[in-house]
């Protein structure tokens, strides 16, 4: 920005008009330049000076009410113009159409896959049918499933120390064979279902099923749908460092 530039956008900037960019660019300029920073200076004086010498008339109430109200009412058409025109409903229309055939086109298999994942979860629950692998201990739980799958599941030791593995089993989601692992706290349950994305990795979601809170992301090893009952910070918490720990490749 060169001096002559400066100058034009000076008042913008002094009564904050300036988008930005320029505002940067600007404020580079003055910080460098000696003759428009003493000319900005000089300005802001101006304006100060010109503030506190003229005087300032309040509006009378009324007048104020009638200014507000005819502001309200213009508002108001404009918003009505815009429904009264054609293209607006045939955009609508356009955009429903648009989104059913992509619904059906590209389901969101993310979704359909964790319904299924809550169902094997809450079954799970009632009766209680936790595990069949009992142990804290992730190097047990690693093996038994690894003796009853075509893979080895990541099994992280304890992501959050509110939460400590209680095991194990191996359930089948939508014709997948997958790795069940199960986490406890004293109040909820973390059911974590993983399996080999072959060719359908699943993008990252999250969603309400049945109550159910779901997680729903996939890395380079494994699809993972994390199921909780209660969403707070401590199972925001278990998430996160569940997943830094699979980045990092702290688990068994
Ligand atoms: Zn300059």
């Amino acid at each position: 920005m060169n001096c002559e530039e400066a100058g034009r956008l000076l008042d913008a900037y002094l009564d904050r008009e300036l988008e930005w960019s320029s505002r940067l660019e600007l404020q580079e300029h003055l910080s460098l330049c000696p003759s428009c920073w003493s000319l900005a200076q000089e300005r802001q004086e101006f304006r100060t000076l010109f503030r506190a010498t003229t005087s300032t008339y309040k509006a009378p109430s009324e007048l104020r009410k009638k200014i507000l109200v005819a502001v309200r009412r213009e508002k108001t058409k404009q918003a009505f113009a815009l429904f009264r025109q054609p293209w607006v409903y045939a955009a609508g229309v356009f955009i429903l159409c648009l989104s059913l055939v992509l619904n059906i086109l590209f389901p969101d298999s993310g979704k359909e896959i964790s319904r299924q994942a809550v169902l094997c979860h809450s079954r799970s629950i009632s009766p209680e049918h936790l595990v069949d692998v009992n142990s804290a201990n992730p190097l047990v739980v690693k093996s038994w499933l690894a003796a009853r799958l075509d893979f080895s599941p990541p099994v992280v030791a304890s992501p959050a120390s509110a939460y400590a593995l209680l095991g194990g089993r191996v359930d089948v989601i939508q014709n997948r064979t997958v790795a069940t692992i199960v986490y406890k706290s004293d109040k909820d349950l973390i059911t974590l279902f993983c399996w080999p994305p072959k060719r359908e990795q699943l993008p990252q979601r999250e969603y309400v099923i049945n109550g159910y809170h779901v997680h729903v992301w996939s890395n380079a090893e494994c699809n993972y749908i994390l199921i909780s009952k209660f969403r707070g910070p401590e199972t925001d918490g278990f998430t996160d460092s569940f997943r830094d720990q699979l980045q990092s490749g702290a688990y068994f």
